[in-house]
């Protein structure tokens, strides 16, 4: 079946395998029954903004116009650097957002997607944030009340730590075999006094496991607008990545795009 629409990052269930899904127009195709398929994108040359709609040659920060690039919270400095968010100072670009997205209880965590990194993220949107990294394992060390605080934290605390994903090693399954609890014991010296009211006990590490039918066979980066068309055997899907036995197609780069999909 053919179906036709703008792309939208991948969305996802924890379960084991991760249940992925991709929504094209109306429909929301099950990508995890695809799995062995040969699949077929073809990008129709039309981007759209995937906030106001309107129709562009360029996306800004995967999927965004230039306008909605330049004033959207979403797309500000301090989204990528969250110790500089400035929802305090009053000039956040949007309060509704920042109240929702930053004034909010977060989690400086350590997750394990090939080395183990140190990351934030909202408590509630954890388990989302966890999958999009392609975390295999992942613990919240950190409780702290404000975005702020936490990227304060993690800034910090990435002079001991990486704080990056090394994707292909991620998608080649290359991972560490370092141990989380032992990570974070090791961290625990460095986290100033003044923080450490924020610090959490708990010992469970969150697992995950992504679709996968064998090894990624070819690392090609694919990229919609050098190759407008992609056919390949889809060998996995993990954090925001279709694995083809032609290279990997980044979903979320590709927001915006318009594209038929046979699957
Ligand atoms: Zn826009």
């Amino acid at each position: 079946m053919e179906q036709i629409g703008y792309i939208q990052p991948l969305q996802h269930e924890p379960s084991n395998p991760v249940i992925y899904h991709l929504t094209l127009g109306n429909e929301r195709i099950r990508l995890n029954e695809a799995l062995g398929n040969t699949i077929q994108i073809t990008f129709l040359g039309e981007k759209a903004c995937s906030y106001c709609g309107r129709k562009i040659k360029k996306t800004y920060n995967n999927g965004s116009c230039y306008p909605c690039y330049i004033n959207r919270a979403e797309n500000d400095l301090c989204i990528v650097k969250p110790e500089l968010c400035h929802y305090q100072a009053g000039t956040c670009r949007d309060q509704a957002f920042g109240e929702k997205h930053c004034m909010q209880t977060h989690y400086v965590y350590l997750a394990l997607s090939s080395d183990v990194k140190i990351g934030i993220t909202r408590k509630t949107n954890a388990f989302k944030r966890w999958i999009d990294q392609g975390a295999i394992s992942a613990i919240p060390i950190m409780e702290v009340p404000t975005r702020k605080i936490a990227g304060e934290i993690e800034a910090h605390l990435a002079q001991y730590i990486k704080d990056k994903t090394n994707w292909r090693k991620m998608l080649k399954n290359e991972i560490s075999d370092e141990n989380l609890l032992e990570v974070r014991e090791r961290l625990l010296d460095h986290i100033p006094p003044s923080y450490s009211d924020y610090l959490l006990s708990e010992k469970q590490i969150y697992e995950f496991t992504y679709p996968q039918i064998s090894a990624p066979t070819k690392m090609t980066s694919l990229n919609l607008d050098k190759q407008t068309f992609i056919s390949g055997k889809l060998l996995g899907i993990k954090a925001q990545y279709l694995i083809l036995d032609q290279g990997v197609l980044n979903i979320r780069k590709h927001t915006g795009y318009k594209i038929a999909l046979q699957c």
